[in-house]
């Protein structure tokens, strides 16, 4: 589903060079749950910019579903891009919309129609547990709620894929429980692949399948969690 070859990331500032991560390989699985476990500044956050290509690589490619979206034009890049759901660790919603009209907001960039919008973020919402709270804003909601929000966002142009930067570093653990559950259905009832990047031990081991250390900008063990961690 994703492939990773060779990938550096090198921030070029005025008079210096920041290596992000240098010489990336990673392979992740269609349908699996993938972790990007390591400390602050290690890279996670270039590394997950760079599979959707909001951070340009400096070198390597990055293949998803065969083609490599670091060779795109900007118009099949563009079109790439929906094939990527990004959720947030401050959720990022748009404050002066409501619930629905956030959820809407990718439906009409794309063009939808608006019985075609209505329709898709009514189902939408029902997935997420927010159907109740279609006309409410963000500010009237939990951060769980918010973050609800925004995976229903993040899948209003049924992605292949799910990437989620820090998704549940705001949230409290019974709450970062309850997202966890959600993404683990979505997961499973629509079969899209997620890539998780988080500092949490715990939210490695409670939901993904393979999970990959990075440590100052290289990978410094990947495979099975099982096998990764020791357990409890
Ligand atoms: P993490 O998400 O693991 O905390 P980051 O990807 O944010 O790591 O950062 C990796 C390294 O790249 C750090 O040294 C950071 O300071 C640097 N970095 C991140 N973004 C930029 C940027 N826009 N310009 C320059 N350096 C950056
Ligand atoms: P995160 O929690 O994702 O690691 P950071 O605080 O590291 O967030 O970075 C927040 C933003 O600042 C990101 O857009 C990142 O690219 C940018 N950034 C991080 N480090 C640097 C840096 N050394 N120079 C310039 N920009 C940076």
């Amino acid at each position: 589903m994703i492939k990773i070859n060779n990938l550096t990331k090198i921030y070029q500032s005025k008079d210096k060079q920041v290596v992000a991560f240098d010489n990336i390989n990673l392979d992740i699985g269609e349908g699996e749950i993938f972790g990007v476990i390591g400390p602050s500044g290690a890279g996670k956050s270039t590394l997950i910019r760079c599979l959707n290509l909001l951070e340009e690589p400096t070198a390597g490619e990055v293949i998803i579903d065969g083609q490599d979206i670091t060779k795109l034009s900007t118009y099949k890049l563009r079109e790439a891009r929906k094939e990527m759901g990004m959720i947030f660790q401050r959720f990022n919603l748009l404050k002066s919309r409501t619930v629905a009209d956030n959820v809407a907001f990718p439906l009409e960039i794309a063009g939808k129609t608006k019985r075609e919008i209505t329709i898709k973020v009514a189902e939408l919402l029902e997935l997420v547990g927010l159907a109740d709270k279609a006309n409410n804003y963000p500010s009237q909601l939990s951060g769980g709620q918010q973050q609800r929000v925004g995976i229903a966002r993040a899948l209003a142009n049924d992605p292949k894929v799910l990437l989620c930067d820090e998704a549940t570093s705001a949230l409290d653990p019974e709450t970062t429980h309850s997202i966890l559950e959600l993404l683990k259905k979505i997961n499973d009832k629509l079969g899209i692949t997620i890539v998780i990047i988080t500092h949490e031990m715990e939210v490695i081991k409670e939901i993904c399948t393979k999970v990959a250390v990075l440590d100052k900008g290289t990978i410094a063990e990947h495979g099975d969690v099982i096998d990764i961690f020791t357990n409890p």
